[in-house]
């Protein structure tokens, strides 16, 4: 992305970056609904094939619409260039196979995407690569993880659901140490409340599938980053295809346009229900960033422009009580799903980490009476009013 957009706000940033009127005039973006391009001549389409001319060949790897979404997100991260994918999880595979190569190491938070962790245990391992797992905070185990043939330390902060944070820039030193690359799925916060490149990482992951789209619509991804690293990632998409399609693209772009002020607003309502829940005589525990009783309540504040939509909470009387708060709830969604405008509720223990043994999920803090919440639009005294804790 050139550096034009470094000096606008984001929310300026949002509704305008990366847009590129056609000779038509069109105000909203155009969806550029074509799986190929023409050219004026054989000898412009030589000169597209070797590179040599910029410009549209097919829409595996070059799109209007898509460009438009990537320079946008590219933009709103501080990243010289995104990669949009079909999904999150193509984003993250795409990463891999552009960096990374038979004998490399991985280290990785062991508190991220489930899906990622089978990524990386089923399928990155066939080819070589390992991943050893280690608790997200402790810096001293990320150090004592590595080894030479370390080269992607991946992260999620926060993490979900029990929200805890890592420190990035410390992180991304101890990477840097290695000449090893920090990934960041900066899912949770986006652009809008963390900005993992400024904090030293190298590539930030999204699932635009999330907060970015916000309103349970489409599913996609994309890397961003700069350099050799985009290249390597841009280079697999083109020969592999994890494409986003320019439709998807599309209610992307529009997602981006009302993100900061959505997830503001969900953040807010967030925190208004975290104290609410705080409070509750049948409420155990309460994880959420922006409250000062969270142990890393200092590091999320100076890190991060804000504490997010997602909280968890626990409480008394295990799965039976946690069962009965999600069934009697009449507004939340009961979804595995976050990043709505529609508040969703989840039982991680016997959803997201249900295919983990019991001792696996004590390991991880994931006890039976533990609630997730990924906080909507919705007035919050009308999803306070859901909640049915008893006690
Ligand atoms: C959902 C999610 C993913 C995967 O994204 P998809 O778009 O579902 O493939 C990756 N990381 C995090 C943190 C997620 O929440």
């Amino acid at each position: 992305m050139d550096n034009f957009w470094q000096q606008f706000a984001a929310e300026t940033i949002a509704v305008h970056a990366g847009q590129e009127r056609s000779n038509e005039g069109e105000q909203s973006e155009a969806i550029f609904a074509t799986s190929s391009f023409t050219f004026n001549s054989a000898a412009q389409a030589a000169a597209r094939f070797s590179g040599s001319e910029a410009g549209n060949i097919y829409s595996r790897f070059t799109n209007p619409t898509v460009r438009t979404f990537e320079q946008r997100l590219a933009a709103l991260e501080g990243g010289e260039r995104a990669v949009a994918t079909s999904s999150g999880m193509a984003a993250i595979l795409s990463l891999c196979m552009g960096v990374l190569q038979q004998g490399d190491h991985i280290v990785s938070s062991q508190s991220i995407f489930g899906t990622t962790t089978l990524l990386f245990t089923n399928f990155m391992a066939k080819f070589g690569v390992e991943t050893t797992f280690v608790p997200l905070a402790d810096l001293q185990r990320w150090q004592q993880a590595i080894r030479p043939q370390t080269r992607l330390l991946f992260v999620e902060s926060p993490s979900n659901p029990l929200l805890e944070l890592v420190d990035i820039t410390r992180l991304a030193a101890i990477a840097h140490q290695h000449q090893a690359l920090l990934a960041v799925d900066n899912c949770l916060m986006t652009p809008i409340q963390q900005q993992p490149l400024a904090l030293g990482a190298d590539v930030v992951i999204h699932s635009a599938t999330k907060f970015l789209d916000g309103q349970g619509r489409g599913v996609g991804g994309a890397v961003v980053g700069s350099g050799a690293v985009l290249d390597s990632v841009y280079s697999f998409l083109r020969n592999a295809g994890p494409t986003m399609s320019p439709f998807n693209a599309w209610i992307f772009l529009k997602g981006l346009e009302t993100l900061q002020i959505r997830l503001n607003q969900q953040s807010a309502n967030a925190l208004v229900l975290a104290q609410w829940l705080e409070q509750h005589s049948a409420v155990e525990t309460v994880y959420y960033p922006g409250l000062e009783s969270h142990p890393q309540h200092a590091l999320a504040t100076q890190q991060q422009q804000g504490y997010g939509a997602l909280l968890s909470f626990t409480v008394e009387g295990g799965q039976e009580a946690a069962w009965r708060v999600i069934d009697q709830t009449k507004i939340h969604s009961i979804t595995a799903n976050l990043g709505d405008t529609k508040a969703t509720i989840t039982h991680p223990a016997t959803t997201t980490h249900g295919r983990l043994t019991p001792e696996q999920r004590q390991a991880a803090g994931i006890s039976d009476g533990l609630i997730r919440i990924s906080v909507g639009l919705e007035s919050v005294s009308d999803l306070i009013d859901d909640l049915h804790l008893g006690g």
